[in-house]
Formats: structure tokens, sequence, C-alpha cells
């Protein structure tokens, strides 16, 4: 018999308070820059529960899901089958189904409304023009084909029912939104705050336009997501979210944004943002705020990674089977930097790696490349596999003036040098009597003490 899986954020608030994981600040907090400070200073530490926000009832929560560990604890699963769980669900998606009722539309606020009244949304950093709701999963269809799409973009306050959508140019959303532009409507969308690992995780995900973030975010939770039709346009929200903002997304109303906070801890000037209009908020009677503190931050930067690195081992290990592993470092902000570990790959195989991450993720700057005998979320190894294995003479791989991705801090005129090394083994390595044979003591004897440990 097996229970079916607990779909909201609170289930997970519960585990980790049971734990001693969810630290409770009782202590009145300023949404504007407090909120910000305290998640900022405790960005590793336990999840963090504002009980008390200055003007709001609704409580927050912060660095809910900023690590790999408590990603895996929120899905049920050791931290080691995190990445297979990923895997897993890129190859086996599960439909979602439609349910009639949903907590999280205990609570109906038809338009007129202040989105800034109805919830505690942090503002963030000091050159920002205003709060940002940062951890909205935005769900949409498609104007042409109305298959559905599911994913985040920043949304910032414009007062009452307004808000600035701030979406990357090559995501779905903002391709659907174009196409509405194209035709000359609005593009309906609901906005999900409060969600489940599996939920957020699986918005992350790179995906072909089309494709329905929502079935990977099933096999994530391993049952169908619950759906409910939203009240006032044709999309369809998670059931068991905390709160659901719906509106339009009007295409031709553009908003200069200003300085925004981006992953590398700067600030950027992306010009101009989309008008959201607002024309509807549900919630949980009793619901939480969730907030994902932005800049170069310890969740968002997994965010990013875990997406990116499922990707690139599903597509590495499309074209060259000795491909292992895709990690996405933390210190590259979770987007630049890659380990890629490899099982005794042939002569340049490190290097049709290298060539193949950056093709896939234009994001990628520096790909090192390891033995699979090498840890490649533990920095020490992977410098031992350098001191080790890199000859840069011949493994090393510079390339100036590859075009860059937008928020790289050092592109001029959008292109960037890029770096791979390679510190695999070579064939021959590691064999007795070859040149780079490990020290041990005769295997006999050392597998006998192996065994017998515990007596020593
Ligand atoms: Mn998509």
């Amino acid at each position: 018999m097996s229970m079916a899986p607990d779909q909201s954020m609170r289930g997970f608030l519960a585990a980790l308070e049971a734990a001693g994981d969810l630290h409770r600040v009782d202590r009145q907090v300023d949404p504007r820059f407090e909120i910000a400070s305290v998640m900022a200073l405790r960005e590793r530490g336990p999840a963090q529960l504002f009980a008390n926000v200055v003007g709001h009832a609704m409580p927050v929560v912060g660095n809910l899901y900023n690590s790999r560990e408590r990603f895996a604890r929120a899905l049920g699963i050791p931290v080691c089958e995190l990445d297979a769980h990923c895997l897993a669900a890129l190859r086996r998606p599960i439909k979602p189904v439609i349910v009639d009722a949903a907590p999280v539309q205990e609570m109906v606020h038809m338009a007129p409304l202040d989105v800034g009244a109805l919830m505690p949304v942090p503002h963030w950093f000091e050159k920002e023009a205003s709060p940002y709701i940062t951890a909205g999963v935005i769900v949409a269809k498609d104007p042409e084909t109305g298959r559905r799409n599911v994913s985040i973009a920043r949304l910032r306050l414009e007062g009452g029912t307004r808000l600035m959508a701030g979406i990357a140019k090559n995501h779905h959303l903002a391709i659907m939104a174009e196409k509405a532009r194209r035709l000359g409507r609005d593009l309906e969308i609901a906005i999900a705050v409060g969600n489940n690992a599996a939920v957020l995780l699986g918005s992350q995900l790179y995906l072909d336009l089309g494709d329905d973030e929502f079935d990977n975010a099933g096999a994530l939770l391993g049952a169908p997501v619950e759906l409910v039709k939203c009240r006032t346009v044709d999309v369809e929200v998670p059931a068991h979210a905390e709160i659901v903002i719906e509106g339009v997304l009007r295409p031709d109303d553009l908003i200069e944004e200003g300085p925004v906070s981006e992953f590398p801890g700067f600030y950027v000037n992306y010009g101009p943002g989309i008008g959201v209009e607002v024309t509807c908020v549900t919630h949980r009677a009793d619901a939480i705020y969730q907030a994902i503190l932005p800049g170069y931050a310890a969740e968002h930067c997994l965010l990013g990674a875990v997406a990116i690195g499922t990707t690139l081992t599903r597509d590495l290990q499309r074209a060259i089977p000795a491909v292992r592993r895709v990690f996405i470092t933390d210190g590259g902000m979770g987007r630049l930097h890659a380990v890629v570990t490899m099982h005794r790959p042939r002569l340049g195989e490190g290097k049709r790696a290298v060539l193949m991450a950056m093709g896939c993720v234009n994001l990628l700057k520096l790909v090192v490349v390891v033995e699979d005998d090498v840890d490649p979320e533990d920095w020490r190894q992977v410098e031992w596999s350098l001191a080790a294995r890199f000859r840069a003479h011949e493994d090393l791989i510079v390339l100036p003036g590859v075009k860059a991705d937008r928020c790289d801090p050092v592109h001029e005129d959008l292109v960037v040098t890029k770096v791979g090394m390679v510190a695999t083994t070579r064939p021959g390595d590691g064999e007795a009597g070859g040149r780079s044979e490990f020290v041990r003591p005769p295997i006999d004897i050392y597998e006998r003490v192996r065994s017998e440990l515990d007596l020593y």
C-alpha cells in the first residue's frame, strides 16, 4: 500500500519544523529590506518563517529549498538519487489531473484589488524600484497551439492590479507573449506562489516548447499534479499551492525596469518588462507567502543548477555514453561552470563533451571534465584531477569570442572567452605497471583489512 504524496508546500514545512530545520522569526520584520537582510545573512541555514510581518497577517517563508539535500528530502529521496530522479522525470512524465475543489481557492478576491496589500512581497535590494515576487510559478497556454507552459519569471509590484514581468527573451513564456502580441491579444496567465518542490523544480527543467512542465513535475512528485481551473482565466494551477494570482500579460504594455538583481550578484539593466493586469487573487485561508532570495544566493543558484545539470546529463549521454554526470557548481552561480564526469573516455572524447556542453547551454563558460572516480561536488577532488591528470598544452581549450548569455558578468558585445579543461585518464592510466598506477598495500591484505575495519 502506498500513500499519495503530499502536494503542498506546508507538508514539507511541518517536516522541517519536526526536524529542527525551520527557524521561526517571531520578532516583527519589515518586508522593506529587513526580510531580505535576514534571508541573506542566513542564506544556507534552516528555512526561515517570518510570522510577524509589518502590515500583513500572512507569514513569509524563505530559504526553503537552499540545498540539494533539502530538495531531495522534499521529494522523499536520498540526496545521492536527486540527479537520477530528475533525469527519470524528464524521461517518464506523468500527466496532471483536474480537480474541482482546491485549498488554494478557499479565499477569492476579485479586482479591483491591491496585490501588495494582499500579500507580503519583500523589497529586496537597494536600487530596485519596488518589491519583486520571486517564487511565482507562471502558467500560460500557447496562443497558437493551446499547449501549456510552466516557468518562473520575476514579477514586480507596480501598484494595485498592475505587475511587471521580467522574462528572459529565449524563455517559452516570452515566445508565447510575442505570439499573443502578433495576434493582437493579451496572454492569460496565473501565478502560483507557495509550491511543492516537485512543481518548483519541474518548472525549471529545460523542455521543448509545447511540452508541459506539469507532466515532469508529476514524475518528480510520483503522482499526477492536481490542478484546478482558475476563476477568471482559462488556465489551470496547482490546487495545493498557497496563493494564485490570475491575470493577463499585455505584450504591448512595456514598463522600463531599471536596475534589477541577477544571479551573479550584480545589478543589471535589461530594458523594458511586460505589463500584467491582475484580475483575481485566490489563496488558502491561512496562506503562507514563499519568497526566494534573488541575486547570488544559494536557493536561486541551485534552482538553475539542478535544471541545467539534468538537461545536460541527458543531452551529453545521448551523444557520448562515457558521460556519467554533469554538476553545475555553486561558485559558478549555478549557471556558468560545469564539472562533467566520464568513465574511461576515449582520446578526445573529453574535449567533445566540453564543446557539446557549451553548445547546448549558452550560459556555460567553464567546463572541467574529470574521471568518474572523482566526486564533482568536491572541489578538492576536482583540483586533484587537474593536478594529476591535466596537461595544459593539450588538455586546455580556450575559445575567444563565443556568443555569451546577456547575464554573463564579463561579456563584451555579448561575446566571452570560454574555457574547457579535460582532466580525465587516458587509455592505460591506473593499470598495474602503467604510468599512473595507484599506490596501495598488496590487494589481499588491503581488502581483508577493509572487510574487518571495525575490528581495528
Ligand atoms: Mn517550457
